[in-house]
């Protein structure tokens, strides 16, 4: 199976990349975010608690989010492999997620690491405001998340670039310029 964690800031273009290749590689995509939200918008107990975290720009507990992807990774079924996006977002994440994919034989791939700077993320952030009606992307929060990111989240990357599997991608380009990149590292993988 192909397993590959899409990592990046906070509006470094992780959703949208992988809306494009889920499709072409066949592969199923686990978001962490869009569970979440999906808890929150079902008002369940679980949901109640996440949005305090998420409101604030800061971590959900390992726990909840080890929860969330537990019951989302039974229903992988005949996917070709998977998508990992906004998981793992700390280096203890990253030793569960080994943990869960050695369990089932597998591992990750490769981590893709779109590589944008912080005052394009906040650009990024602050003009999807405007349209994704999303709590956490206003001023106060975004600038949380980025912190949140280099502290705890940036770590990931070198813990994957020891295992040799980690590929530096330019965010910075167009939707399309970033795609290409991305669909060039995968290629050479399957
Ligand atoms: P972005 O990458 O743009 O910040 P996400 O949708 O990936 O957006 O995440 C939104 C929020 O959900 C995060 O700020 C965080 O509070 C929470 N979250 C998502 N994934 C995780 C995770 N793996 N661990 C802890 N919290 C998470």
């Amino acid at each position: 199976m192909l397993n590959v964690v899409i990592f990046g800031g906070p509006g470094s273009g992780k959703g949208t990349q992988s809306a494009v290749i889920t499709e072409k590689y066949s592969l199923k995509h686990l978001s962490t975010g869009d569970l979440l939200r999906a808890e929150m918008a079902a008002g369940t107990e679980l949901g109640k608690i996440a949005k305090s975290y998420t409101d604030a720009g800061n971590l959900v507990p390992d726990e909840m989010i080890v929860r969330i992807l537990a019951k989302a990774m039974d229903g992988i079924g005949q996917a070709k492999g998977v998508i990992f996006d906004g998981f793992p977002r700390n280096v203890a994440q990253a030793a569960i997620l080994d943990e869960m994919l050695a369990q089932r034989g597998e591992k990750v791939s490769v981590l893709l690491d779109l590589v944008v700077p912080d005052e394009t993320l906040v650009e990024r952030m602050l003009f999807r405001a405007q349209i994704s009606g999303r709590a956490d992307d206003n001023p106060e929060t975004i600038k949380n998340r980025v912190k949140v990111y280099h502290q705890v989240t940036s770590p990931v990357v070198d813990y994957y670039v020891a295992k040799g599997v980690c590929v530096k991608i330019d965010g910075t380009g167009s939707i399309e310029e970033t795609s290409a990149l991305v669909e060039a590292a995968l290629d050479k993988l399957v």
